[in-house]
């Protein structure tokens, strides 16, 4: 029982991230009332990220700063069923994050959109290959929602974070340069594309070469003064480096406090707490409706904040888990197959390929930034013939120039030692001439890949941990393999290149492991559709359950496509909030049958 009761406010909203501090924009300029609880501190883009502080990379990349600590919560891990999981107890694979503006403060800023035939992935292949095409171990489905119907919010988000990039599909016409697999476009990226270093450029001219279509990455790394459809300014990136697990304080970098926080944080309708940690949902006696949440606040007392509407908005993986300690939705049995909340949890395949150049080539790597990219998509989703593949899915391959920071960045070709003189003449003599490829590959669903509550371990607040079950389906593995190997053939045709490797993480053999960063994207586990059978909210992030429950985040994507989330998350998040200000919030109810 909590010790403190709350007057009701029409709102309230778990996490001051992307999604959330969007959703209490919107809805506070509706007439809501909103309550944002934030469990980290607050922090100032302005007054928290300035270099040269900042760029201190042992306290921000390798010991995490910036992200979510352990000791108070935390989830276990396993690849299958018959293992016993342990507690993650240091930050690896995935880094999420803490404090106002949740990751949104040490994102890359690569900003994409879903492709048409993603949304729709099933019944896609279903059409293009016939109805035998998918294995029966795999879950995929279509989400609900069509790329029409988001395409107005995906290009909202885009002008928020002041993207930059270059249409390949402006209005229905194909633009060489841009991405030419893409949907349609009403308009084109409201900043033009980033400048190419050396690296990309030669992997561009190649790729070209071999009859592929390359493209700038889509960036909010944002390249000329802006301002947002809120009215917040945004200054050009100088290619400092320092974006991926870093605060951005020259206001280049889109981020949710600048581009979001700042415009709203003054308005009547708004109020954060911050140290206000959610242990739970409370439900209503008939157990139909949330009837608000009770947070630990910063003087360690627990609190009862009642709301009309609960947002969840803490992270795919947390607004999980807080659904399941909060008994709403009914939880996944794998060995049933029943269930939904925690289902078609996926992730994303990673493969990297390292070019090594001749001394001709200097590529200051050092002048980077998260979203430097040449890109080619002539392998991901279903831009290629899958017929004869024996698998679903595809990746990006881009060639990057992120950052050439002194810990982490020391790439040596193959065969060099580990350690001692020879590795460190090999770093001196390739620091200045490696390009740096990646293979951003999809994530299928499976029965056997999901999350539940941990039988044994708890966190610091008495609650047992999320546990999560996963390891890559072999589709993956074959989907990887196959991206990579054309993403070596680009690199073998490069000029001036003299040595090229590679490694798939996902390769066969090679269980799936927490240690190595791989990607924050961690995806499904509540996931949107139009059968309440598969899915945890209807087509509108509505709880099929609990009517007055809007869940945001990539919990909601069925599947992992082959791009980064937060741009196809954040189009899901206006398309909601879009569907609460229009229909919900003057009728509350649920918006589909069930
Ligand atoms: C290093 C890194 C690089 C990335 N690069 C990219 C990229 O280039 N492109 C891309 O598309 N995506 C990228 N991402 C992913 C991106 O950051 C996320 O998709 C995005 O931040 C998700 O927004 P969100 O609002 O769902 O969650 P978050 O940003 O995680 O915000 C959730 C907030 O909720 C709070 N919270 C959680 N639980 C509770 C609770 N119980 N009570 C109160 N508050 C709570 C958290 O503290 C957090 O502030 C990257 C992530 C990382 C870590
Ligand atoms: S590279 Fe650009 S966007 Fe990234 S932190 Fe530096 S200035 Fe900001």
């Amino acid at each position: 029982m909590a010790t403190r009761t709350l007057p009701k406010t029409d709102v309230v909203i778990v996490g001051g991230g992307w999604t959330g501090l969007t959703a209490a924009y919107e809805l506070a300029h509706a007439g809501q009332r909103c309550v944002v609880l934030e469990r980290g501190q607050n922090r100032h883009t302005a007054t928290s990220f300035a270099g040269p502080e900042e760029h201190d990379e042992l306290k921000y990349a390798l010991r995490h700063g910036h992200m979510q600590d352990l000791k108070k919560e935390t989830l276990t891990f396993r690849n299958n069923r018959d293992q016993q999981a342990l507690p993650m107890r240091r930050l690896g694979s995935f880094l999420p994050g803490t404090g106002l503006g949740g990751a949104g403060i040490h994102w890359n800023g690569q900003i994409w959109r879903p492709l048409p035939s993603d949304l729709e992935m099933r019944s896609h292949y279903e059409d293009r290959y016939g109805s035998q095409f998918i294995p029966d171990d795999l879950t995929i489905q279509d989400w609900g929602v069509t790329y029409d119907e988001l395409e107005p919010h995906l290009d909202f988000f885009e002008r928020i974070c002041g993207a930059a990039g270059y249409a390949g599909n402006l209005n229905g016409e194909t633009r060489a340069g841009g991405n030419v697999f893409e949907g349609q476009r009403s308009a084109d990226y409201p900043n033009p594309a980033m400048k190419q270093p050396i690296s990309n450029t030669l992997f561009g001219k190649a790729a070209e070469k071999l009859g592929y279509n390359p493209f700038p990455m889509p960036s909010a790394n944002v390249t000329q003064a802006y301002e947002n459809p809120y009215g917040a300014q945004l200054h050009p990136c100088t290619y400092c480096g320092f974006c991926e697990r870093f605060g951005c304080g020259y206001f280049a970098k889109a981020d949710p406090i600048i581009c979001v926080y700042d415009r709203i944080k003054d308005h009547d309708n708004f109020e954060i707490r911050f140290e206000a940690q959610v242990l739970r949902v409370e439900k209503s006696e008939d157990g139909q409706t949330a009837t608000g949440v009770t947070y630990l606040g910063e003087d360690g007392v627990e609190v009862f904040q009642p709301a009309d509407t609960v947002c969840l908005n803490a992270y795919g993986l947390w607004n999980v888990h807080l659904m399941l300690v909060s008994d709403l939705g009914k939880p996944y049995d794998p060995a049933t197959r029943t269930g939904v909340v925690g289902r078609n949890y996926a992730y994303q395949t990673v493969a990297a390929v390292d070019a090594f150049f001749d001394s001709d080539v200097i590529t200051n790597p050092f002048m980077g930034a998260g979203a430097l990219g040449v890109v080619v998509d002539d392998f991901n989703g279903d831009n290629f013939d899958h017929a004869e593949l024996g698998f679903l899915g595809g990746g990006y391959i881009a060639c990057k120039q992120y950052n050439g920071r002194p810990i982490s960045y020391q790439p040596t070709p193959e065969g060099t030692p580990a350690w001692g003189g020879d590795w460190k003449r090999a770093v001196r003599e390739n620091y200045n001439h490696h390009g740096d490829l990646v293979i951003h590959g999809s994530s299928v669903s499976t029965h056997e890949n999901y999350l539940d509550l941990d039988p044994t371990w708890t966190d610091a607040y008495g609650r047992p941990l999320l546990r999560m079950t996963f390891n890559f389906p072999d589709n993956d593995r074959k989907m990887g393999d196959y991206v990579m190997n054309r993403a070596v053939e680009i690199a073998q045709e490069m000029d001036n290149v003299t040595s090229v490797s590679s490694v798939n993480m996902a390769a066969k053999g090679k269980d799936y492991s927490i240690v190595p960063y791989q990607t924050t994207h961690n995806a499904g586990g509540a996931v949107m559709g139009t059968d309440p059978t598969t899915s945890v909210v209807n087509r509108f992030g509505q709880m099929w359950d609990h009517h007055n429950v809007f869940v945001f985040g990539a919990c909601l994507f069925p599947q992992n496509p082959g791009y980064n989330p937060t741009g196809p998350l954040m189009g899901l998040a206006y398309w909601t909030l879009d569907h609460m200000k229009t229909d919900y919030l003057s009728n509350p109810r649920p918006l589909m049958d069930a």
